[in-house]
């Protein structure tokens, strides 16, 4: 079945895809099971050396993939390029774990006893449409790096640039069969992939809601998973902090990616003392986000994904909306929608809820008891940032706040180095960082008895 996708920049229809369905889900499933045997046989060295080469195949595409992500995603080509980058930085970061995965030996009476990381064999990756590059490779390269092969199942909205890096990885010389990308529906082909026995996890990112139905599902065959759900961040300021610096950089935690972020600190909670200054700062902050054309190098803030998400967004902004000010953004055809600052009450639902869009909160608070209070008063525990001068009590927030990605004095979550992953509904297990390839294994235990002399 033919799949039309629409540039969200011009609303136009740009392309289409074909969808597989669930017998091409079989049927990729017995391939890469194949695959995945021989690949499981490679000496390490070797494997990394598969993984090096499809990085640089990678860095040799990074104009034409962010090209193909400023058309479908409607991403500001800087940050594109950047995304690019990043599945290139994954992909060598991780050709230096197959040599690393060891075992342990562990002493023992009588014999030797020694501990084996065996893949998993076939993986599935499902992905949303916000990073599709950045979170397609989070799970494919430590997984093909820990001896497994991967089916992954782009977002129906954004599905090229994966599909460009599927046909990249075969023409780096890796098994076409290892990694196999299948576009479609989720009801059909994340479904196929969730219940077909011969796939042994799911990594899966998306919405809460769809992450349950996942996590249910896969439980009736006991099949691994990990989840990274939806996030609702806090992004407190403190009175001692560097206040300038707080205001200058809140439209950057939150708009980046037009909203469109997991980890969007999309609740602003600021100390009441200084919470009109904060307010007269924040204003011209907000105003000086440039939104507009992605294909421009000046552009920092693109469109919304689809017509049907820009209707979601808006539903949060209705005419009587406690809206504090607004930035600007193009008017016309395209999925345009300016970067909007609320001062809404504690329990409106644009602070309870996802919006997943250009939208902040910002709510004042007493002391640092009823902001770590405020911040824990969501279902989601994603990331979140803190802003003070005080370090102790940079740290102490840090550890009170119940979310898997703090950070001080800063707004970055995702580094390939460290653990990502949300506490309470915004996730189950932890992608990223040098573990991240263990969460693809299994753990074996071989004892070996030896015959006394
Ligand atoms: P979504 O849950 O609608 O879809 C995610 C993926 O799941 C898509 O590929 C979709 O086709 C598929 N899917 C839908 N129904 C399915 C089913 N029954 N079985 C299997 N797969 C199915 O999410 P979305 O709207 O694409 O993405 C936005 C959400 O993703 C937000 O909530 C955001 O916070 C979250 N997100 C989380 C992270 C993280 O790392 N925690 C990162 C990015 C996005």
């Amino acid at each position: 079945m033919s799949h039309d996708l629409i540039n969200p920049a011009t609303g136009a229809v740009f392309t289409s895809v074909q969808h597989v369905d669930a017998a091409a889900v079989d049927d990729a499933v017995r391939r890469a099971q194949a695959a995945q045997r021989r690949w499981a046989r490679v000496a390490p060295a070797e494997r990394a050396a598969a993984l090096r080469a499809f990085a640089a195949s990678v860095d040799a595409h990074i104009g034409e993939l962010a090209a193909l992500e400023v058309t479908n995603a409607g991403h500001p080509v800087s940050a594109a390029e950047w995304e690019a980058g990043h599945v290139r930085d994954v992909l060598q970061f991780y050709a230096g774990s197959p040599e690393r995965l060891a075992g342990k030996q562990i002493p023992v009476a009588s014999g030797l006893d020694v501990t084996f990381h065996e893949p998993l064999g076939v993986v599935g990756v499902i992905t949303p449409w916000n990073f599709p590059m950045p979170i397609a490779v989070w799970g494919f390269a430590p997984a093909l790096a820990a001896g497994n092969a991967v089916l992954i199942k782009p977002a129906e909205w954004t599905p090229l640039t994966t599909l460009r890096l599927g046909e990249l990885a075969a023409e780096s010389g890796l098994d076409p069969d290892l990694l196999q990308v299948l576009p479609g529906a989720g009801a059909v082909v994340g479904e196929r992939l969730i219940t077909h026995p011969g796939v042994a996890k799911i990594v899966f990112t998306g919405s809460t809601v769809t992450g349950k139905h996942v996590l249910a599902t896969a439980a009736a065959q006991v099949k691994r998973v990990t989840l990274e759900l939806g996030g609702k961040s806090a992004n407190i300021v403190f009175d001692d902090c560097d206040l300038e610096q707080a205001a200058a950089t809140a439209p950057y935690g939150v708009f980046d990616n037009a909203g469109q972020d997991c980890c969007a600190r999309s609740r602003i909670l600021v100390q009441r003392n200084v919470y009109d200054r904060f307010m007269e700062l924040l204003e011209p902050a907000v105003a000086g986000v440039t939104v507009g054309d992605p294909a421009s190098r000046d552009t920092e803030m693109g469109p919304l994904v689809s017509r049907p998400h820009w209707e979601k967004v808006a539903s949060y902004v209705p005419d009587d909306a406690p809206v504090a000010f607004r930035g600007t953004a193009p008017t016309g055809d395209g999925f345009w929608f300016p970067p909007t600052v609320l001062t809404p009450n504690r329990t409106d639902r644009s602070v309870t809820e996802e919006i997943f869009g250009p939208v902040v909160t910002v709510l004042p608070f007493d002391d640092e008891a009823d902001a770590i209070a405020l911040a824990n008063d969501t279902a989601y525990g994603l990331s979140g940032s803190i802003w003070t001068e005080n370090l102790s009590r940079g740290l102490r927030v840090s550890r009170a706040v119940e979310a898997g990605n703090l950070s001080v004095n800063s707004h970055s979550s995702v580094r390939y180095t460290t653990p990502f992953g949300g506490f309470k509904q915004s996730g189950l297990g932890r992608e990223l960082g040098p573990d991240a390839p263990l969460a693809f294994t299994e753990t074996k235990n071989v004892f070996i008895a030896v015959k006394e002399m």
